[in-house]
């Protein structure tokens, strides 16, 4: 067996150790006679794998308690409904246009109210984050709305907006749990795990518990009101349960590596590596502005569209694998989520520079 480097954006590499870990249980899991996928939910060994995720969770992430954790499903894009669905009380609020994902959200609000565009970096495709100090934010806004890491473009917001005094919801998908946050800046956090944490079925939502209530728009289905979900702690019916158990493994693995400090650091030294490499190549060039740049996703291009293809099949024979940029921009993307070791990117870097002098 050979396990490649493998760059996806999403899914993406998970740890080996948690892939063993669950293989190894797959059968029987700690004497039940059965393996997770086949175990009830409402069964005591199930509740107690789900509240330990919980637990650690909120432990990696030192969540206060007046927010609750949701272990929801139905991909990430369907936050991009339950968000307005839930928190738009007077149907209008204002989104930061920084991609494709935070352009998803704001058609989607539009469905439901007001959605209004706050400010926006389309005019340079995505590759930065646009000023957001004084941002024209009206009193009757419920809230402000930001993609924080940008998986297609390879921007991250290092500042988070000034909000002025509104609540500020954050999709973090692909940067979860890859640095400290401040919990507290947010009323609420989404992401879809199938980035950096696990296998795609689960989000994760944490809110501030002021903002869970019967109060939603009109028409909302029982499934997408956060009350539901929050009211029977994430088991009001069938969870993503397999999902949220590889989830509950991964999070023990980060709590092992040293949580998120240790993780920020080994994220910073691995991206470093990368960006360090692109800046004084005169073959391949990053696309993002230094000072936005992603410490996941890391966009490049050499120029050529005929080269770049060239490149993404020669990394693939070297177990370099899914370095393809997004459909929707082209050139190449290195993916670098937590689980991706250092050798892997390194691995990366030196082919890439044994390809810098073949092709120049
Ligand atoms: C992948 C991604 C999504 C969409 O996730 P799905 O689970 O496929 O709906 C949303 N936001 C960001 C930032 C993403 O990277």
């Amino acid at each position: 067996m050979a396990r490649v480097y493998n760059f996806s954006a999403g899914p993406a590499v998970l740890p080996e150790e948690v892939l063993r870990e669950a293989a190894d249980e797959m059968l029987d899991y700690n004497g039940s006679g059965m393996s997770v996928m086949e175990m009830s939910h409402r069964s005591k060994t199930y509740d107690k794998i789900i509240k330990d995720a919980e637990a650690d969770l909120r432990t990696l992430m030192n969540i206060p308690d007046n927010y609750k954790v949701l272990f929801l499903q139905g991909g990430d894009s369907l936050v991009f409904a339950s968000v307005p669905m839930n928190l738009m009380k007077n149907k209008k609020a204002g989104y930061i246009i920084t991609g494709q994902w935070a352009k998803k959200a704001f058609a989607e609000a539009k469905i439901y109210g007001e959605a209004v565009e706050l400010a926006s970096s389309a005019d340079k495709t995505f590759s930065y984050i646009p000023d957001c100090s004084d941002l024209p934010i009206t009193d009757d806004m419920d809230y402000v709305y930001i993609c924080e890491n940008n998986t297609i473009y390879g921007t991250k917001f290092w500042k988070l907006p000034d909000t002025k005094g509104k609540i500020l919801v954050a999709d973090q998908s692909s940067c979860f749990l890859s640095e400290p946050v401040d919990v507290t800046k947010y009323g609420l956090i989404h992401a879809g795990v199938q980035k950096n944490v696990g296998p795609a079925g689960v989000q994760v939502v944490i809110i501030r518990e002021d903002l869970i209530s019967d109060d939603v728009l009109p028409g909302t289905p029982t499934m997408m009101k956060y009350k539901t979900h929050a009211d029977n702690d994430s088991l009001y019916n069938t969870p993503p349960a397999y999902g949220i158990y590889i989830c509950g493994k991964v999070f023990k693995w980060l709590l092992k590596q040293g949580g998120l400090e240790a993780m920020k650091k080994r994220n910073e030294e691995k991206a470093k590596i990368l960006y360090d490499f692109l800046d004084q190549s005169k073959l391949f060039k990053g696309t993002v502005v230094k000072e936005d740049r992603s410490l996941m996703n890391v966009p490049f291009v050499t120029g050529s569209d005929e080269l770049d293809a060239k490149f993404v099949a020669e990394a693939k024979a070297e177990g370099l694998e899914s370095l393809k940029g997004h459909r929707s921009v082209g050139g190449m993307r290195a993916s670098i989520y937590n689980a991706m070791p250092i050798e892997g990117v390194k691995k990366l870097v030196a082919f890439m520079q044994k390809f810098e002098e073949e092709n120049s």
